[in-house]
Order: C-alpha cells, then structure tokens, then sequence
C-alpha cells in the first residue's frame, strides 16, 4: 500500500513515524519548507497531558524526546490583572502525569528528526489528480517553479495543517466560524527577571494574558482580547497603549507578573504574531476514503485549552496504530471523531471566560468538580488498544 502524507508538522511527522517499517506499507512524506527550515520556530506551547499519555503508551522514544527538550507543565494558575488569587490547579489531580512546555522549534525539531529519511522538502501541495487505477496522484510546486508528480497513492494523508490544500482539493474549503478573539502571540528571551514560572492566565475583565516560562530562558506570552464588527483586526488594537490599557486593572495597580509582561509586550511589539481565533467543522476523509485528514487539516479548534496540537498528537499515534493493524479512513473516524468533538466542546465550553462571562465566576466553576472531571476525561482517555 502507498501512503503518501502531506506536511511534515505534528500529526504528519508522528503518523509517518509510527508507519516506518510497517509490513506492505511504503509511506513517503511530503513537505513544503527546506529541510531544517521550521517555520514557525519562535514561540512556544503547551501540550496537555493526554498528549503525553499517547506518546508513552504508542511511541515511548517520542515521549523521552519531548520530555528531554521541555519543561513540565505542573499546575495551571489564574489570577485577575492586579494578582487577586482565583485558581490554582495542580496537574497531577486531573491527569497522569504533567503537560509539557516547550518550544515549538524544538517540537518540529524532535518529530520530524525520525523521518528525516521518509521526506521529501520543497514539494507543496498544489493539484490533485487520479491515475488510471482510480488512485490519487498529488501534484506539487517545487521551489523553482516547477511541478512535479510522484505516482499514485493509495492512500494520501493531509497533516497539512488548518489551511490545509488537501482538504481544500478533495472535499472543498471549509467555511471557518469566527469567534470573534484576536489572539497574538510573542516569545520573550533573556527572561532571567521574569517573576512566574509555569503555566498562569490573568484577566482583566475578558482580556487575558497567558504565560509560561519554556526552555532556553525564555517565557511565552499570548494575549487574547474580543474583537467586534467584520472580525478583522483593527489597527488601532495593534498599537502598545491599547494593549497596555487592555490589561490595566480598574481596581488598581497591575501585578508583578502583569508589569513586567506588559513591559515586554511594548519592548516587542514588532515582533508579535497576531491571529483571530477560528474553527473549522470537523471532516475526517473524503474520496471515498482515500483522502484522509489528521490535526488541524480535519479539526481546526480554539486554542482555549491548548488541544490544538495535543490533538494532532494523539490523531498521529493512535492513527499510525489503526493503519498498521489493517484499519482504514473509516476505522480511523469511529475512534477519533467522537473524542475530538468532546475536546472541542470542551475547549469552547472553557473559553467563556474570554468571551465575556465574569472571569471571577467563570473560573471559579473550573475549580468545581463538573469542570474537573471534564478535565480528568480530558487528559486521560486516550486508549492503549485501538
Ligand atoms: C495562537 C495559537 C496558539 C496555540 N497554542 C497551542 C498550545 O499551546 N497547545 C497546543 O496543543 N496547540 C496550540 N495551538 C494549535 C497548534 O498550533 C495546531 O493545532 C497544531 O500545530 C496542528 O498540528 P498539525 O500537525 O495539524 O499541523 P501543523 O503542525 O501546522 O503542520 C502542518 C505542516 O504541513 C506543511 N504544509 C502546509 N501546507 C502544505 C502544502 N500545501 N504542501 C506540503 N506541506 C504543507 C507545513 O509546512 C507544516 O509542516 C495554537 C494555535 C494558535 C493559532
């Protein structure tokens, strides 16, 4: 069988991984960057610990890796703008084992390392066409301009991410829903004064900040505030004295932590990455299942509880173990489909603190046992036998 996977990201790179050497399957990977080229080396993340939990049960040597190259995530903190205390979660009640905080150079770095041999780079995803035997022939752009055809596949996999050409090709694009959150995104070096460590989100009304401290002595930092009207983001939101006004407290002076965030966000203000925050339905194959999505190709999500590419892990191993034991597109919707609905859900439920419930009372309710529990299925219920 001929499986062809296109982008190199999470999903792609630990499918890839988990097919190597499989008995009568040929995988081949790819990818539109150059080698060592990671593109969106620069910020960083957090992978919840059903991320981790895959990983150890499905590919152990991945999980070494990413815990080799990351800090854990242990407990999860919010606080209001001027330090006022609201939660203060440790881990270790609602999962297995600890999160990870990390970089996303380091992530791309560490799963795609494996595959090294499998991929092909400079190849984007441009056409789709079919051979005569009904197989999907994907064609791409290479760097000089030109296309290139590598035969037909059995099977083709978008790991391509949330805009992803696959998916564009095979099924149509689909209409993403806005939720109406810009969400910018910056990494923060030399941050030896930094006075937080681990995972913390302050709010000041429905504005918040999110911070952790990864590897290299480096913090990341990722604000969030509504935006209104035709949901683009206006120019006036993309200026220091907004953002400084977004997370100044009413009540009072701004907390340590929110100081010196704010003070970096104006010394780095050029190089914040700035997105809406959207979602797209969810779709697992088309082509009559020769075409089959992983990540954000299939399930683009808020980015609220950090599943995004959480997600993308667990649909890369668990997805790696269905095809190795004869499972098809269709095997592979039956199990992901129903759990990545739940965490999506799960992650729009969560961010209605960002979209204008009271934070006090809203993130109280996530201290109280529904929510908990919602969390313990969360970062558990990942299968070992698929
Ligand atoms: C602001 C923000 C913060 C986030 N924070 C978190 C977080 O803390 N935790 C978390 O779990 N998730 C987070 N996410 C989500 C996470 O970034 C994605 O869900 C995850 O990267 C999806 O993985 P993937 O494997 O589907 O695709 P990606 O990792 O995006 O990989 C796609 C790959 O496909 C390649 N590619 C794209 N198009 C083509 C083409 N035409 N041809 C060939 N190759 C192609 C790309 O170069 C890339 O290598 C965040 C997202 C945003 C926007």
């Amino acid at each position: 069988m001929r499986i062809g996977i296109i982008g190199s990201g999470v999903a792609g790179s630990l499918l890839a991984e988990g097919l190597l050497g499989a008995p009568g399957q040929e995988v081949t990977v790819f990818e539109r960057v150059a080698e060592g080229e990671h593109a969106e080396a620069g910020t960083g993340l957090n992978l919840g610990p059903n991320a981790l939990k895959a990983l150890r049960l499905h590919n152990p040597a991945r999980h070494a890796a990413l815990r080799a190259v990351s800090l854990p995530w242990n407990r999860w903190t919010v606080e209001l703008a001027d330090g006022t205390p609201l939660l203060d979660l440790d881990m270790l009640e609602v999962a297995e084992e600890p999160g990870v905080r990390i970089r996303w150079s380091e992530l791309y770095r560490v799963l795609r390392a494996p595959v090294a041999g499998a991929t092909r780079h400079g190849h984007a995803l441009e056409a789709l066409e079919e051979d005569t035997a009904g197989r999907l022939v994907p064609v791409f752009r290479r760097p000089d301009g030109s296309l290139a055809r590598e035969g037909g596949f059995d099977l083709l996999v978008g790991g391509d991410g949330r805009y992803s050409r696959l998916r564009a090709l095979a099924a149509g694009e689909p209409v993403p829903e806005q939720l109406g959150l810009c969400i910018y995104r910056l990494l923060v070096s030399e941050a030896d004064d930094c006075p937080f460590d681990d995972y913390g989100q302050w709010f000041e009304g429905a504005n918040r900040l999110l911070a952790f401290r990864v590897p290299g002595n480096a913090v990341y930092v990722a604000g969030t505030f509504r935006i209104f009207g035709d949901t683009s983001i206006p120019d006036y939101a993309r200026r220091p004295v907004y953002q400084r006004a977004l997370f100044t407290p009413s009540s009072g002076q701004p907390s340590p932590a929110v100081t010196w965030m704010l003070e970096r966000i104006e010394r780095h203000f050029d190089d914040i990455h700035w997105a809406r925050t959207q979602q797209a339905p969810i779709l697992r194959h088309a082509a009559g299942g020769r075409a089959l999505f992983l990540g954000d190709a299939a399930q683009a999500m808020v980015p609220t509880l950090g599943q995004g590419a959480t997600q993308a892990i667990e649909d890369g191993v668990l997805t790696a173990a269905i095809l190795r034991a004869g499972g098809d597109a269709e095997a592979v919707a039956r199990l992901r489909d129903p759990r990545v609905a739940f965490v999506r859900d799960l992650s729009r439920a969560a961010s209605d603190t960002i979209l204008g419930t009271d934070p006090v009372a809203g993130t109280r309710k996530k201290g109280e046992p529904p929510f908990l529990d919602a969390l313990r299925r969360l970062y558990t219920e990942v299968p070992e036998r698929v």
